[in-house]
């Protein structure tokens, strides 16, 4: 059975054929036909299975992610080339399946793709969101957001037929559930990723994303964080969370039971992992569903603990979920008795109150629940491991010291490397040979080449190429115009104050002013930004609106235009991010310090040879350390300084405002300029902000990410130099291969193929 005979059957079924059927059709045909080679894959045998639960799945396109995992792409390629047609141009017709919201939904995907990868018995389970997130437009300066919906009559979606009774306190819901497969790299296994449904789901709002989130029936799976400013809209997400958790606890059970296993083994046969908290009500439901059964409420309690793991994703106070009690009892009024018999039992260990599960106000902490009822807690980096540790859940290591570990973040080299950047993919092979694709820690092989002025050369050559390929995108995507030949210095990440977009974008207004001033640099800078803000973050919303009004101003000001440009590009999603990584030049990650537990980001345009621009948060201190500070730019201040700036209170915004070089960059935010352009009351929020609080510390680091951001831009005129540090940057990337961080979690918390732990 080959891809060929698949496809032209496929073809048949629909009366086309190659030589003529549109793009859209052809990939159709695709798809069905690695439907049916995957048809053909078992899942991964073992022990212990485990059902990774996470609200989000960010997957995007699977075309090629599955091609390449097949071992199909070549010989695909080859056979549509052969009909005149083009792989890159059938895949532009394919919806990006939008499941999930920035970083922690990434990661769940490129965790699937290495479960797989590394053969491991495992499966993830979500819930199918019609319309996304949402699709960013970027309308007459503003972020506007619309439904996105991806589900095409022939998706990658398989209607599996089983289906789960989900009970609600005034009613009963069905799960569908829907299944999409997940191949292992080039080793005939394919698991699942499992996505519940309700039955019937309501058609996509006439408008926007408005729409009545009392229509829990038809509603449930419309959105992917659907508004919490309003009550209803709060209670929405709680009732998509127990759907999911109560789903796939059936499931799991279900699984069980036609394993052979009893339920009494709950804990030697799964392992449950929950993704941040989201997923958090599925210790209740099991506990529920076991004692249902007639297991004790202390034996089920024993068998959950040791079957359950949590990870933590932000230290952001906001991002920890808290439920009122009474909304709890108002959803799933089933699972009180029990979460107040976890709350007691948990009250007996400790009586700190801080790591109380039911708060003194009639609040219930998922991350507490989840770190009580857990084998194990990790954190996504070292440093925001050790912050955990030492700061935000201090008490609960003091508690369960055995608990915590650290599993820093990967990607997918699969995706992130040999998917978006051909070019470089194959220099790589050339030099050191078909291992790393494997293996991508052999990527070290290239240090070997330091020093080897042409194969620098070529290096610089391959960027210069995904440069203007970029910039072709850009053109035919938004009509915008880019320099290939200038530096590419790129943010995109979701739009966080924490993130700092907002201290990039006083950067420009640096740029802008220099230029004017007649300081040239010594080669065009290209700044471009990628990010979609929460609906109702309007303090986000501005910064866009900020950027957008940059953006016009420099490329109005025929002084400065030929020198600085200002892009950003709509609806930034992982598509868009394929495009963007293989050609950046330098890589913002200018978060404050101690806030970016991990990025996933950085990992990726370091290893497309891009040179990270930081402070030294998150994954980026791992970085560091891997590729040496000449490698890198480093600036701002340390976790540490910050973190006793919070506790001490000792940061004021306006005593750095009050530096003429600060001030006048802030102050250009109400100028007659900006205001020509921009919205009065947008900005003079930014503005008020940035005065009278900057609680993510913009001005505290501006004055050091400026020097350090010129230093790098001059080093970059040293081309052999520049080269070398992106080679160091390729070289030392493999430790972020996601490969590398599931071992970790196999062999520290799941123990896959040790039952009976
Ligand atoms: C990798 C990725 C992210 C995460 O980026 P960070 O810089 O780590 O915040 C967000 N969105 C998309 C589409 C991504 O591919």
């Amino acid at each position: 059975m080959t891809i060929k005979t698949e496809l032209e059957a496929a073809l048949a079924r629909r009366g086309l054929d190659l030589d003529t059927c549109d793009d859209r059709a052809l990939l159709c045909a695709l798809t069905a036909a690695l439907r049916e080679v995957e048809k053909g894959l078992p899942p991964a045998g073992g022990g212990r299975k485990v059902y990774y639960f996470s609200a989000e799945f960010l997957l995007g396109r699977l075309l090629r992610a599955n091609l390449i995992n097949l071992g199909l792409l070549e010989e695909t390629e080859a056979l549509l080339a052969a009909h005149g047609r083009s792989l890159a141009q059938v895949e532009d017709q394919e919806p990006e399946p939008s499941l999930g919201n920035g970083g922690l939904g990434r990661l769940a995907a490129c965790f699937l793709d290495s479960i797989a990868s590394l053969g491991l018995k495992g499966d993830g389970v979500g819930l199918n969101y019609h319309y996304g997130l949402f699709r960013q437009r970027l309308d007459t300066g503003r972020q506007v957001e619309e439904a996105d919906p991806w589900l095409a009559p022939e998706s990658w979606l398989l209607d599996t037929g089983v289906a789960f009774q989900v009970p609600f306190g005034d009613f009963i819901l069905t799960a569908r559930m829907y299944d999409i497969e997940v191949p292992g790299y080039r080793n005939g296994v394919c698991n699942r990723l499992h996505l519940f449904d309700v039955e019937h789901p309501a058609p996509a709002p006439a408008e926007g994303i408005d729409f009545d989130p009392t229509d829990i029936p038809g509603r449930l799976t419309s959105f992917l964080y659907p508004d919490d400013s309003t009550e209803a809209g709060r209670l929405l997400r709680l009732y998509q969370e127990y759907f999911m958790a109560s789903a796939g606890a059936q499931l799991i059970l279900k699984e069980l039971e036609e394993g052979g296993h009893s339920l009494q083994e709950l804990d030697r046969w799964a392992a449950v992992h929950i993704n941040d908290t989201h997923p958090s009500l599925v210790i209740p439901e099991l506990i529920r569903l076991l004692t249902e059964r007639g297991v004790d409420l202390e034996r089920a309690i024993y068998l959950v603990e040791r079957t359950c793991a949590y990870t933590n994703h932000t230290i952001l106070a906001e991002a920890l979920e808290k439920w009122p009690a009474a909304s709890l009892e108002r959803v799933v009024p089933h699972l009180m008795p029990i979460l107040r018999a976890l709350d007691q039992r948990a009250k007996g260990h400790s009586s700190d109150p801080r790591t109380a599960i039911w708060d003194g106000e009639d609040l219930i902490h998922m991350a507490h629940l989840d770190i009580h009822y857990s084998s194990k807690v990790n954190g996504v980096a070292e440093l925001h491991t050790e912050i955990l540790k030492n700061t935000e859940l201090r008490p609960f290591y003091q508690l369960y010291p055995e608990k915590f570990t650290n599993k820093t973040n990967g990607i997918t080299f699969r995706r992130w490397l040999m998917g978006c950047n051909e070019p470089l993919s194959a220099l790589v092979t050339e030099a050191i040979g078909p291992d790393w694709q494997r293996d991508a820690g052999r990527l070290e092989d290239l240090l070997e080449r330091q020093g080897d002025a042409a194969f620098l050369e070529r290096l610089r050559a391959v960027k210069g190429e995904n440069k203007r390929t970029l910039a072709r995108w850009l053109r035919e995507r938004q009509g915008v115009i880019v320099d290939p030949e200038s530096v590419l210095d790129i943010q995109i990440k979701r739009l966080h104050q924490y993130k700092r977009q907002q201290m990039n974008a006083l950067y420009a207004i640096w740029k802008y002013l220099r230029i004017k001033e007649g300081h040239t640099p010594p080669r065009p800078v290209t700044m471009v930004f990628g990010a979609k803000a929460a609906p109702a973050y309007t303090l986000a919303k501005d910064t866009i609106h900020l950027l957008l009004c940059l953006s016009r101003i420099i490329r109005s000001d025929p002084q400065v235009s030929p020198w600085l440009n200002l892009v950003m590009v709509e609806n930034y999603n992982v598509t868009a991010a394929e495009h963007l990584v293989p050609a950046c030049d330098v890589s913002e990650q200018i978060s404050l310090a101690s806030k970016e537990a991990s990025g996933t980001g950085n990992m990726k345009l370091m290893a497309n040879g891009a040179v990270t621009l930081g402070t030294l948060d998150g994954a980026n201190v791992e970085i560091s350390r891997l590729v040496g500070e000449g490698n890198l730019y480093l600036f701002g201040r340390s976790a540490d300084e910050v973190i006793s700036l919070y506790q001490t209170g000792g940061y004021r915004s306006s005593d750095y405002w009050q530096k003429p070089e600060v001030g006048e960059l802030v102050d250009f935010l109400l100028s007659p300029h900006m205001l020509a352009v921009g919205d009065v009351e947008s900005l003079t929020r930014l503005y008020k902000d940035f005065l009278a609080k900057d609680y993510f510390m913009a001005l505290l680091d501006l004055e050091d990410y400026i020097a350090v951001k010129e230093k790098c831009l001059t080093d970059y005129e040293d081309r052999p130099a520049w080269s070398e540090k992106m080679l160091v940057n390729i070289a030392r990337s493999g430790f972020f291969s996601s490969d590398r961080t599931i071992a970790e979690y196999n062999r520290d918390i799941w123990h896959l193929d040790e039952p009976g732990r």
